[in-house]
Parts: C-alpha cells; sequence; structure tokens
C-alpha cells in the first residue's frame, strides 16, 4: 500500500458528544505522524459535494470541552447509491486524501465498506453514537454523556414526584437497544427499567409498582427506552393508568437533550484515545475496521464483524435492578 500522506476526517449518522475531541485526536494524530488532516464537512453528502478544507493543529484547539461536531453530521441518500460512492471516491482522489476516518455508527460503517470494497480506499471507523449499540467496543464515545445527562434529569425529576407522590415514567434514547435505559435505571434508583431487549410484561411490572409504589406516600421512576416494544412510555403510562385509576401517573420524554452538552471526561478520554489509534491503525496499513475499546485495552474489529453481530445488554446489570429494588 503506498504512505498514507493525507488523511479525511468526517462525522456521520447521529450527532454525540466527544465528537469533536476524537476529531481534534484524528487530525493532532495525523499531523503528528507528518501527514495533512483534512475535514470533510456535513457527513458523506458533505464529501460527495467537495466540501473539504485542511484542518491544522489550532484548527481544532478549544474544541474538546464542545458537544456537538465541528464538522457538522448529515444523512446522505445519494452516498447510499455506487453513483455517490463513486463521485465521493473522485473527490478524495481530486483531494489527494489517501484515506478516512469516519465517525458514526454501523450505518455509517456499512458505507465505509461499500467505499472500501468499490474504490480500495482505506477507511477506519471510531463508534461514536449516545447509543452504545456497537458490537466490538465496550463503550461508544457520546454513551456516557448522555447517561450523564439523563441521570441528572431523573434525579430532578424524583424531586418533583417525591413531592406528590407521583409516579413517573421516564422515556430516555438508545434507538432499538436499552443500554442508556438500563444504566440510567441503575444510577437513578428507578422502580423499573423497560428496555427493547426484553419483552415488557405488563401484569409483572404492575406487581412490581404495587409493591414499590403507594400513591398516598410514596413516589416512583420506570425508565422507559425509546424503543421499548409497547411502544414507549406514554403507551406504558396509559396502560397502567388504565389498570390503575387511583395512581398518580406522569410521563417524561427526555428526549434530544441527551445528546447535546460538554462531554464527560470520560467520552474525551475515549475519543482522545480513539483517535489516535485510528490513525496509528492507518498507518499500519489497517483499512475496513473499527478501532473500539474492551476491557480497557484498544482493540480493532472488522467492519464486517461489527455491522453483522448485535451486542447485547449485561443480563448481570438486568438483574441488578431487580435485586435492588428489593423491599
Ligand atoms: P447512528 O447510530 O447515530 O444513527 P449511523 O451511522 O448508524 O449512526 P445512519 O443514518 O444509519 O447513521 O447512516 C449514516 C449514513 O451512512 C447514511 O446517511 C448513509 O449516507 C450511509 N449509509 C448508511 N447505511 C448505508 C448503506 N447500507 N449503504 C451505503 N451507505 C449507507
Amino acid at each position: 500500500m503506498a504512505k498514507i500522506k493525507r488523511i479525511g476526517v468526517l462525522t456521520s449518522g447521529g450527532d454525540a458528544p466527544g465528537m469533536n475531541a476524537a476529531i481534534r485526536a484524528v487530525v493532532r494524530a495525523a499531523i503528528h505522524n507528518g501527514c495533512e488532516a483534512y475535514g470533510v464537512y456535513g457527513g458523506y453528502q458533505g464529501l460527495i459535494n467537495g466540501d473539504i478544507k485542511r484542518l491544522k493543529s489550532h484548527d481544532v484547539s478549544n474544541i474538546i470541552q464542545r458537544g456537538g461536531t465541528i464538522l457538522k453530521s448529515a444523512r446522505s441518500t445519494e452516498f447510499r447509491t455506487p453513483e455517490g460512492r463513486t463521485k465521493a471516491a473522485g473527490v478524495l482522489r481530486e483531494n489527494k486524501i489517501d484515506a478516512l476516518v469516519v465517525i458514526g455508527g454501523d450505518g455509517s460503517f456499512t458505507g465505509a465498506r461499500l467505499l472500501i470494497q468499490e474504490h480500495d480506499i482505506p477507511v477506519v471507523g471510531i463508534p461514536g453514537t449516545i447509543d452504545n449499540d456497537l458490537y466490538g467496543t465496550d463503550s461508544t464515545i457520546g454513551y456516557d454523556t448522555a447517561v450523564n445527562t439523563a441521570v441528572e434529569a431523573v434525579d430532578k425529576i424524583k424531586d418533583t414526584a417525591s413531592a406528590h407522590n407521583r409516579l413517573f415514567f421516564v422515556e430516555v434514547m438508545g434507538r432499538d437497544a436499552g443500554f442508556i435505559a438500563l444504566r440510567v435505571a441503575i444510577a437513578t434508583g428507578a422502580e423499573a427499567a423497560l428496555v427493547p431487549e426484553v419483552e415488557t410484561d405488563l401484569t409483572d411490572l404492575e406487581h412490581f409498582i404495587e409493591k414499590d409504589y403507594d400513591p398516598n406516600k410514596s413516589s416512583g421512576i420506570v425508565i422507559v427506552a425509546e424503543g421499548e416494544k409497547e411502544g414507549g412510555a406514554y403507551s406504558v403510562a396509559k396502560k397502567v393508568a388504565e389498570a390503575h385509576p387511583e395512581y398518580d401517573i406522569r410521563v417524561s420524554v427526555l428526549g434530544h437533550m441527551q445528546r447535546g452538552g460538554s462531554p464527560s471526561a470520560f467520552d474525551r478520554v475515549l475519543a482522545s484515545q480513539l483517535g489516535v489509534a485510528a490513525v496509528d491503525a492507518l498507518m499500519d496499513d489497517q483499512k475496513s475496521i473499527m478501532v473500539g475499546i474492551m476491557n480497557k485495552e484498544i482493540v480493532h474489529i472488522p467492519f464486517n464483524k461489527t455491522i453483522k453481530h448485535t451486542k447485547g445488554l449485561n443480563p448481570e446489570l438486568l438483574n441488578l435492578v431487580r435485586v435492588l429494588t428489593t423491599r
């Protein structure tokens, strides 16, 4: 493989806090290795449109603490087509960019893999999504911050719930995965976590709530993942309210606040490690892999594995919610 001299970096799919820290790490690591770094603005669509700018070290100063992504993120329908990817490859060649670092989720890596197969351009992926739903890494960039943001919000909801003896159903993000919901439930001492990976048994849930929640003298919190199969917090709350009209029920959907904000120290460090690891991997002639972290070690996972496999919830953590709500 010819020596890599110019490395492009883009953010794709949903944004996540810590993406800026990863961009900074990629740019600085590229320069450290004697390469030039190029920012691609607006994900794959920006690549197709040629929206590219050279990034020097000072261009990524003072961004490690900022949420969002200075490169912007976008979803591109055109990149899903072979013609779109041919245009993208042409833009990379015109700009003499030899390799690409893609910060995103499994959709972004699926696109990257096609770009590699069709045009032989080395791409290394960095897992950036609040959902933590990527196989091959214990944690994705943004997940820890999103959990912390949700925990802070639920703590506040608990204060008002307890003042009025209310039962709250709080919906958190996570798409089709329950990682955020499960962690938030444990960290806030919730009565239950309803996640897409486990079928919601409403009778079981009601027993659970009956045990913990007395509308005359206590409050309760149930954390519901947005991908929960009964249809989310509103739907579950409605069904419980029908069975228990005496309950004082409220619903809170936390929504996009979980995507924003300053990244946690954990996410900043993870993003820094993975950004450097991605450039190191390219220097080492790697292509078509995602860099991740498992048991505190940096790992290289082939794109085809991370795309194909699904990461499961830790059953010990699921059990923890039950054990810790014992009365
Ligand atoms: P998140 O988990 O935050 O949603 P993601 O990377 O999975 O991140 P997607 O919207 O699925 O987000 O994908 C981002 C972009 O990757 C898409 O807009 C598209 O351009 C490209 N992409 C996704 N799937 C494919 C595919 N099957 N073929 C080609 N390109 C794809």
